[in-house]
């Protein structure tokens, strides 16, 4: 019974050349083709030993799921309409169009990426990316690495493995999934020194914890989340003033929030100005650059952490090194020289003229525009809203959830979010082209609310 199953499956050729699969071939390689018609008829085999028969559209379909997810799975372009600004599930901080662009020849050709020009010989990877640091925040020098991760544990290993590091319990904290402070810094090599309680540490916490074993004092940014109430901490400058010389001052700055106000985020100008020594903050966040962790400080530091053979783990490529050196160039050329994100949030009340945009998409009864609340998450100002407009997707028929899947089916797939039950769009990043596919895609689904 299983042999006489076995043999009506046909052979592969007869497969890969059926012509049902025909469409397939102007999409993806006859070679993937012939991969997801294997892995299909091994399902098909197994099935019969398993005590099934041969099914010859149940083979087919999974061929064509297969052939599917190879042309489709590949990370896709979205709209996020989620009133995050900068979302760790869709990439943080988008790269600027014109950085991207800028960035082509150099990445899809040779590069002077380690050349000096001038002299032909081997020159520095940081290109103009310090000089741009510095004008930005006042730091001497900067290292750039994979992401703000290794920027803490590559500083932590440079100047206190096997010495102490005071931390406060108040920053004790996790950040995104795995970045535990504890963890990272005996990683590191270091000793953990925990002084102060959650919510209260004092300058004198800090002095009473130095010994002649330690090399730093790590300050981290609470990046999401807030304490409120009765909290204290010592400012920057107070610490800086007060800790003996040969500790160093370190903060995980985080966010990249650089010269621009944002409420919730300390800016980096101002701690190195404050008496910081070495500072570190991720590329894509605020700073709205490609991934990357950035040390800025003092410059025999620097050259410190330039020396640790650590730093060649976690060094970057060059789309890393032109991408970020273009996004800053953009940026101190722009008028307010602020960060794009910084930006969009000052303008997050202007939203409602793209929300009327995009309500055309819809009938009169289905959309409404709504006050609603923007923040810029992805580990920057923490607990901090700003006014901005939604539209309100009303559905007599469907529920919220139903909702948001028909707008993930779209292409490119429209994320929204649900508050209090209803479904809503925020428009506060969406670009013109974006706001045309949103309106389009509201039409296409109007028929279904
Ligand atoms: C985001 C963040 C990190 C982790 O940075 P990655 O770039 O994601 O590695 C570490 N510390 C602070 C304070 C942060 O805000």
């Amino acid at each position: 019974m299983k042999n006489t199953e076995m043999r009506k499956i046909p052979q592969m050729d007869s497969i890969i050349n059926d012509p049902r699969l025909e469409q397939w071939a102007g999409k993806i390689s006859r070679k993937l083709v012939t991969a997801a018609v294997r892995s299909a008829v091994e399902h098909s085999r197994k099935s019969i030993m398993d005590g099934g028969i041969y099914d010859e559209s149940e083979l087919y379909a999974n061929i064509e799921k297969l052939c599917g997810r190879l042309y489709g799975k590949r990370i896709r372009p979205v709209i996020n309409g989620t009133g995050v600004l900068l979302h760790t599930n869709m990439g943080r901080s988008p790269i600027m169009k014109e950085a991207w662009d800028d960035c082509e020849a150099v990445n899809t050709g040779y590069s002077s990426l380690e050349l000096s020009l001038k002299t032909g010989k081997r020159g520095k990877r940081n290109g103009l990316i310090p000089f741009f640091i510095n004008i930005l925040t006042g730091a001497e020098g900067c290292a750039v690495v994979n992401n703000n991760a290794a920027a803490v544990y590559l500083t932590l290993n440079t100047f206190a493995a096997g010495k102490e590091v005071i931390v406060s319990r108040g920053e004790q904290v996790q950040i995104g999934g795995g970045f535990r402070v504890p963890e990272i810094l005996a990683l590191s090599g270091a000793r953990l020194v925990e002084v102060g309680t959650t919510n209260i540490t004092t300058v004198q916490d800090y002095l009473d914890a130095v010994t002649e074993n330690t090399a730093m004092v790590l300050k981290v940014h609470r990046s999401n989340f807030a304490v409120r109430g009765f909290v204290s901490e010592p400012a920057i400058a107070e610490l800086s003033a007060a800790l003996p010389r040969g500790v160093i001052l370190a903060v995980d700055q985080g966010s990249g929030v650089l010269n621009e106000k944002l409420p919730g985020e300390e800016q980096a100008a101002l701690q190195i100005r404050d008496g910081a020594d070495l500072i570190t903050f991720s590329g894509d966040k605020v700073l709205g650059g490609p991934q990357a962790g950035i040390i800025a400080g003092k410059k025999n530091l620097i050259a410190a952490i330039d020396k640790n053979p650590l730093i060649r783990t976690m060094r970057p490529g060059k789309t890393i090194y032109s991408l970020l050196e273009s996004t800053l160039l953009y940026r101190l050329n722009s008028t307010g020289g602020i960060s794009r994100h910084a930006a969009t949030v000052e303008l997050a009340e202007d939203a409602r003229a793209k929300c009327r945009k995009i309500k055309r998409g819809l009938s009169a009864d289905k959309g409404n525009i709504i006050e609603d609340r923007i923040c810029i998450g992805g580990g920057s100002t923490p607990d901090q809203y700003f006014d901005s407009w939604s539209l309100e997707i009303i559905s007599e028929k469907r529920s919220a959830e139903s909702i948001l899947g028909l707008l993930r089916e779209a292409s490119p797939p429209v994320i929204a979010k649900i508050k209090d039950n209803s479904v809503l769009i925020n428009p506060a990043v969406f670009t013109e082209e974006e706001q045309k596919h949103v309106r389009n895609v509201l039409s296409e689904i109007d028929g279904k609310l």
